[in-house]
């Protein structure tokens, strides 16, 4: 098992605003898993060396000057894995619940325990968005050279303890409809009160360093959305950031770098840019 990293610093590539409200993302850059499809530019250490508290003020600036208050709604921590590093996540989601008023933690789970998830409640954070890559453990392993059954026990745990979101891909001929199925019987078994939400996102074949499978169909992902329907009340399709795109299609985002300059970007700048900009440190 690798270990969690204990630098006082994360590289942070930039943190994102929303235009719709006063929202950040966090990119939190590296990452324990290594999976065929990723499309996270943030997989390698890139940006620069951040503390806690430069991230902290590079955040607050940041809002004043687009938002003009500190005072977000929420904050997204994303990556890479924003879970590498224990000291510094409980560290900041403290330092956060100062001025958010939600904090979510984007994860693929793999430290997520029971005592790291309390400490980060403690701090607080108030929802966990577990992206569950498989649920056939040997599937699980080929695509991001690790185990899924201490992620499987670590979701169960994180159960009405905060707010729960699992995610998956969907990965046409890899990870289709009996991934899907499985893993919706399993969340309906944990989920007696019919809180946790679901969601199918859509495997991006031109993002992907390995080519292992086509883009999805529509119907594919509606069949995979009813599949899911049949076991739990809450499923939803597509990542957050995608979902306001959705809604207002000529909007894009504040992409905030490091030295706190701003750059609006939308998706298609951020795919294109992400390619040529980003180069790993390592
Ligand atoms: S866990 Fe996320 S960031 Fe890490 S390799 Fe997998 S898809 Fe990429």
């Amino acid at each position: 098992m690798p270990l969690q990293k204990k630098q006082e610093y994360r590289y942070i590539p930039f943190i994102t605003l929303s235009e719709l409200k006063p929202r950040v993302w966090i990119t939190l850059s590296d990452c324990n898993f290594k999976c065929r499809g990723c499309f996270s530019i943030a997989r390698e250490p890139v940006g620069e060396p951040m503390t806690v508290g430069q991230l902290i003020t590079l955040v607050k600036n940041a809002a004043i000057e687009y938002y003009g208050d500190t005072q977000l709604e929420e904050a997204v921590l994303t990556g890479g894995e924003s879970t590498l590093n224990r000291h510094y996540l409980v560290d900041l989601v403290s330092h956060l619940k100062e001025f958010v008023g939600w904090i979510v933690l984007d994860t693929n789970g793999y430290f997520l325990d029971d005592a790291y998830l309390e400490e980060l409640i403690e701090a607080g954070l108030t929802e966990v968005v577990f992206d569950l890559k498989a649920w056939d453990e040997k599937l699980h392993e080929w695509y991001t050279g690790y185990t899924n059954k201490r992620i499987l026990a670590n979701i169960r745990n994180a159960y009405g303890k905060v707010k729960l979101v699992v995610n998956t891909v969907y990965i046409p001929g890899i990870v289709d409809d009996s991934e899907i199925e499985n893993i919706a019987q399993f969340l309906a078994e944990i989920d007696t009160n019919g809180e946790i939400d679901y969601r199918i996102n859509r495997f991006r074949a031109e993002l992907s360093p390995e080519q292992i499978a086509r883009n999805p169909y529509p119907e594919e992902i509606a069949r995979a959305y009813s599949i899911v329907a049949k076991y739990m009340k809450s499923a939803v399709i597509g990542k957050s950031c995608v979902r306001e795109r959705e809604i207002e299609v000529k909007r894009g985002w504040m992409t905030v770098f490091p030295d706190g300059t701003m750059k609006r970007r939308t998706l298609d700048d951020y795919r294109e840019e992400n390619k040529r900009e980003y180069l790993p440190i390592r």
